[in-house]
């Protein structure tokens, strides 16, 4: 069992708070992923989560129990770190079995639990190799690997694809994605990237500045971003936020339209701009126009839209798809 709970949870290094006050449910079985920009508190909160830092206020439950003063040991998680921390003298067998032999678990069960997590990680024809001896997935699979064989109540990861280049992170992100899915075990992923965050998650929990500003599923927060801060955060390219007069004409003091949502025309529509730039994708054209008044806007165009820089364009938001935010950013 696998559920969470965070109550007022606090933290302060001397007098910079870091972490504000969090109210959070995580049930047993899910997939969050905790998203937000570097340095708004996604370790440390992880951390605080996992024992490794005290909280300054507030309790953290697990499983129904107080876990708020318990050691790390004592909490039945186990986390993975974006660096690894493997023993790069030991072999992959080694690392894995590493927390086994710690807890002085027999040594048939040690390789009983370690060939199974090899295997659910397709790390068979590796056992005998160093961690020098790997591609960088291949050691965050080992990484992953010591977690499993704890069989914890929770998996923790902090940023653990950031280190592969990109088409590996899409491959690991399915593959962790999978390894949810056969385990259905909790597991708590902290990331920056909203990528990642959309496409794996549950639940998102965003964050910024040790807040948290949105709790929702991807869908949700798409469609429903609470806040300008949370439309702007999820959504690639990111959303267009207008304020002032050309956005008082839809009824707001700010709008935000995605990329996606504004109709494109080469005739007629409620913004004139030129094109700055379109970036080729193949599949969809991105453009970058320029509206007078507006501002530099970002269109989603068809791979084969002809615009070059210079040309004029016209824009016009899909009217159910625009989203209005009052004076402080909230949504209305
Ligand atoms: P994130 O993981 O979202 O990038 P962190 O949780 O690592 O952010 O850090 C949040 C803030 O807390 C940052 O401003 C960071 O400098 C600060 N911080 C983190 N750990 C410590 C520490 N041990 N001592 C002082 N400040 C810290
Ligand atoms: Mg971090």
């Amino acid at each position: 069992m696998g559920s969470i709970t965070l109550q007022k949870v606090s933290k302060s290094f001397g007098d910079a708070n870091v972490i504000t006050s969090i109210d959070l449910d995580i049930e047993d079985g899910e997939f969050v992923v905790f998203v937000g920009p570097s340095g708004c508190g996604k370790s440390t909160l992880l951390r605080l989560i996992a024992g490794l830092e005290d909280v300054s206020g507030g309790a953290i439950i697990i499983d129904g129990k107080d876990a708020t003063g318990k050691a790390p040991s004592a909490r039945g998680l186990a986390m993975v770190f974006q660096s690894y921390a493997l023993y790069p003298h030991m072999s992959v067998r080694n690392n894995i079995a590493f927390p086994l032999k710690m807890a002085g678990v027999g040594k048939q069960e040690i390789d009983r639990k370690v060939e199974d997590a090899a295997r659910i990680l397709n790390l068979g024809n590796y056992l005998d190799r160093k961690p020098g001896q790997l591609s960088g997935g291949q050691r965050q699979r080992v990484a992953i690997g010591r977690a499993i064989v704890r069989q914890p109540s929770a998996f923790l990861f902090d940023e653990p694809l950031s280190n592969l280049d990109a088409a590996l992170r899409a491959n690991m992100r399915l593959e962790i994605s999978e390894l949810h899915q056969q385990l259905k075990t909790t597991m708590i992923y902290v990331t920056h990237d909203q990528v990642e965050a959309m496409t794996m998650a549950d639940k998102i929990v965003v964050l910024n500045q040790g807040r948290i500003e949105h709790v929702g599923s991807p869908l949700e927060l798409y469609r429903n971003p609470r806040n300008i801060f949370v439309g702007g955060f999820i959504g690639s390219p990111k959303m267009n936020i207008i304020k002032g007069a050309p956005a008082a004409r839809y009824g707001a003091n700010t709008i935000g339209v995605r990329p996606e949502h504004l109709g494109l025309s080469m005739q007629n529509g409620d913004w004139k701009g030129n094109v700055i730039v379109g970036e080729h994708l193949g599949a969809d054209t991105f453009l970058q126009v320029n509206v007078g008044g507006v501002g530099t806007l970002t269109a989603r165009a068809g791979g084969e839209f002809p615009a070059r820089p210079g040309d004029t364009v016209f824009l016009s938001p899909d009217k159910s798809n625009i989203h209005k935010f009052d004076e402080n950013g909230l949504a209305t």
